[in-house]
């Protein structure tokens, strides 16, 4: 059977192994904090006591962690995953990261004789346990091909998008538009609010109107019912991807990217209020009212 070792098992990366189990791989699996490999343990997965000791038998390494310092360590740092590498390994990054930190990655996990593929997904913690992800890939064309065995049990969804950076480029651009759009109906939703409107009413209009959008809709729901119980996406990851797609957005463009500094400004506080709540909990920090003149 296939050998993967897959290393981070967050409320992603811990659905995404349990695919490959699903799937009849032989999985070695890695986090930083073990308790939450228990139960892949017990469905058959090997536990490893480093990235380097999961991925010395593997053909594929896959990759779900919190950011660049994340991935670094985890691929680069002391005891990480290319010390055990083979030559023609497959190297899959399916974590969010910058651009600079994909393409830096790409360079040296290139030189090492390694395969690497751009890979960050979209989809919420039930798509990866459940397979559904779409996979936004950068890598060589015949790359992809002698990685898509390994993307499958991930995905219903794979859009290449281009060379190795490439599928990091769409990551960004598309989460810093939902942080635009969650940050905007925040705000409208507590003007509303402090203006005394019927918010069923307002909901109803949002969804059918012409401001809505998937993400407006899901957001707009949850914020109103002040609903954030199991939180999917967090205020420090949303503020990490914002920031990741602002310093992109100031490396290729002239105008200054205003409404990206602003979403990443206000994730900065969202994310200083409650860095692991649900980036919905925005609206507790915008719909204080006014104080009396
Ligand atoms: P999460 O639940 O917070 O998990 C983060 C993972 O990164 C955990 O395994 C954590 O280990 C590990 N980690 C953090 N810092 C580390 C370090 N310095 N060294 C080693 N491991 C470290 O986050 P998530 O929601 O699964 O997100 C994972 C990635 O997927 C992020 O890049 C995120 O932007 C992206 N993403 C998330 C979603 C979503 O809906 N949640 C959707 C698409 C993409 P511990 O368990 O020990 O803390």
């Amino acid at each position: 059977m296939p050998r993967v070792a897959f290393i981070g098992l967050g409320r992603m990366g811990h659905g995404m192994a349990g695919r490959y189990l699903d799937a009849g791989f032989t999985v070695a699996v890695w986090n930083r904090s073990k308790a939450k490999a228990e139960d892949l343990i017990a469905r058959g997965a090997r536990w490893s006591t480093s990235p380097a000791d999961a991925a010395i038998d593997a053909d594929a390494v896959v990759t779900m962690v919190a950011d660049d310092e994340a991935s670094r360590t985890v691929w680069l740092g002391k005891d990480g995953a290319v010390s055990t590498m083979k030559a023609g390994t497959l190297a899959i990054e399916c974590s969010t990261v910058s651009y600079d930190h994909a393409l830096s990655l790409s360079r040296e996990l290139h030189a090492r004789s390694l395969i690497y593929l751009d890979c960050p997904v979209t989809g919420l913690p039930d798509a990866a346990a459940s397979g559904k992800l779409t996979l936004l890939v950068g890598a060589d064309a015949a790359d992809l091909e002698t990685a898509r065995s390994f993307l499958v049990p991930l995905s219903t969804t794979i859009r290449h998008f281009g060379p190795v950076g490439a599928g990091t480029v769409y990551k960004l651009i598309n989460n810093l538009m939902g942080a635009i759009q969650i940050a905007g109906i925040a705000e409208g939703l507590a003007i509303a609010e402090q203006a005394g409107l019927d918010m069923n009413l307002v909901l109803e209009a949002v969804e059918s109107g012409v401001a809505a959008s998937p993400q407006v809709i899901r957001h707009s729901k949850r914020m109103v019912a002040r609903d954030f119980g199991g939180a999917t996406f967090t205020a420090a990851l949303r503020h990490k991807d914002a920031a990741y797609a602002v310093a992109l957005a100031e490396s290729l463009l002239r105008a200054t990217p205003v409404m990206g500094r602003a979403a990443v400004e206000a994730y900065a506080q969202a994310k200083a209020a409650a860095p692991d709540d649900d980036e919905g909990k925005m609206i507790e920090l915008v719909s204080q009212p006014k104080a009396a003149q």
